[in-house]
């Protein structure tokens, strides 16, 4: 059996020079852990989708030089920049020709190079700080080896390239007891462009370096010691979860739980991956494991929210009777890439919400004008915003008695727009408004995890 850890590190964890130095002594803890996957730093990635997006050249400086000042305040009190300070100068003058690149014509090829930046900048700098420590380890570009198809902002990988250029190029590396740090988030195309995964991915490009080199499991490094309840800023009393299911943790990553992008559990679960969650500011405070069969499997697990979704409510009178109406509709949505959430439906009328969580790097808006109109020629479109929805996770919740009446009770000051219970046994969906949102997880808390 494997020993292999592949650890990864989020966004705050690397956001300075003593969150880099934290996580580097977290790293050299471990002799297990061989491959480090980073996220950009903090605020990074945020500043270059929006000198992706094309802006005019004084707000191009101005970000620009956030961006930069980011970098600088790490590479300042390094002890000695000199090796890594060109490298960080290339990096931001190439960030800048092609922010105005951008401004000139944007374009999702422009986008997903340009963001990249951010993860090849902070692994860079990591190695020195590791130095600093008297490791040695070597930087990897990742693109040589996560491989995907060209759909820029959330690409999808290349499995059997991605095996073939892990075998080829960071197996030898590892088998060598090299340490080797990678960027999470990107990959390259097939005509060798850059691509990125989507918002959020190094949780994804980990789980996938860790599946192709048959790791023993993937360490997901954040500022939460773990998986809670739910989420403790909304509810102090949320409790921490030791360890649950991957389909747990999908349900949670996919109904808005921030800890885990959800695409994190599919290489997890395909190749059966423990994964881990914990904080690299206090690693001393454990976290959760995710693992495909824990015990036990409490009927309720935790409470996910969603902020900010759109409900479409279509309705037909030629509905009444009729055939193919759904899959008409279903056909327009696939056709605008969008990908339907909760579903509910009567005899004329169809409400769904639309899912967000995978949305694209550079956080275009999912309903566009072309998708209403066509819609509109089908039948009537209602858009309601303002919503969020509260997901309810747990192990057999269709099956078990009396479950609704207490969800119901916990309920009966607020006005749910929709419900959607029994299509899975993991979870139980609520729409409510965004407003009354957070009050209604922690009724929801209060009944079911804290009795
Ligand atoms: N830096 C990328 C982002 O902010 C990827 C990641 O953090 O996982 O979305
Ligand atoms: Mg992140």
């Amino acid at each position: 059996m494997s020993h292999l850890s592949v650890a990864k590190f989020g966004g705050t964890s690397v956001a300075n020079y003593a969150a880099m130095t934290a996580c580097a002594k977290i790293v050299l803890a471990d002799p297990n852990t061989r491959v480090v996957v980073l996220s950009a730093s903090a605020g990074v990635t945020n500043l270059l989708v929006a000198l992706a997006n094309g802006v005019d050249a004084q707000q191009r400086e101005k970000l620009v030089g956030e961006v930069r000042q980011i970098q600088e305040n790490i590479l300042t009190e390094l002890k000695d920049d000199s090796v890594v300070r060109p490298d960080i100068e290339r990096l931001l003058a190439s960030i800048e020709s092609l922010s105005e690149a951008a401004s000139l014509a944007t374009s999702p090829a422009l986008t997903d190079e340009l963001i990249s930046h951010g993860e090849m900048m902070s692994t860079r700098i990591f190695i020195e700080i590791l130095r600093e420590l008297n490791a040695q380890s070597t930087w990897l570009d990742v693109r040589s080896i996560v491989a995907t198809n060209s759909h820029f902002g959330k690409a999808a990988p290349d499995d059997e390239l991605t095996q073939k250029n892990s075998d080829n190029i960071l197996k030898p590396l590892i088998d060598r007891g090299e340490l080797v740090i990678t960027q999470g988030f990107i990959g390259r195309d097939p005509n060798g462009k850059t691509t990125t995964l989507g918002r959020g991915g190094s949780d994804y490009s980990a789980a996938l370096i860790a599946e192709v080199l048959h790791a023993k499991d993937v360490l997901i490094w954040t500022d939460v010691a773990g998986i809670y309840t739910t989420d403790p800023r909304i509810v102090p009393a949320a409790q921490r979860i030791d360890t649950m299911s991957f389909a747990e943790a999908a349900e949670m990553a996919t109904f808005g739980a921030k800890v885990l992008h959800p695409a994190t559990l599919l290489p997890a679960v395909r190749s059966n991956i423990p994964v881990y969650v914990g904080s690299s500011k206090a690693p001393q405070d454990g976290g959760t494991w995710v693992t495909r069969d824990p015990q036990p499997r409490p009927t309720f697990r935790a409470i996910a929210l969603r902020r900010d979704q759109t409900l479409l409510t279509l309705s037909s009178l030629n509905m009444l009777h009729a055939q193919g109406f759904l899959a008409n509709v279903f056909n327009i949505l696939a056709k605008h890439k969008i990908s339907v959430d909760t579903i509910t439906t009567s005899e004329v009328s169809v409400a769904l919400t639309l899912d967000k969580t995978g949305s694209a790097s550079s956080g275009a808006e999912l309903l566009s004008s072309e998708l209403l109109t066509e819609l509109s020629e089908v039948c009537t479109v209602k858009v309601d915003t303002g919503l969020s929805l509260v997901a309810l996770i747990g192990n057999d919740l269709h099956i078990s008695a009396g479950i609704a009446k207490r969800i119901f009770d916990a309920l009966e000051q607020y006005n749910v727009r929709m419900i959607s219970y029994g299509a899975s046994t993991n979870n139980v969906c609520m729409l409510v408004q965004s407003g009354q949102a957070d009050e209604v997880v922690r009724a929801l808390h209060a009944e079911l995890f804290e009795k």
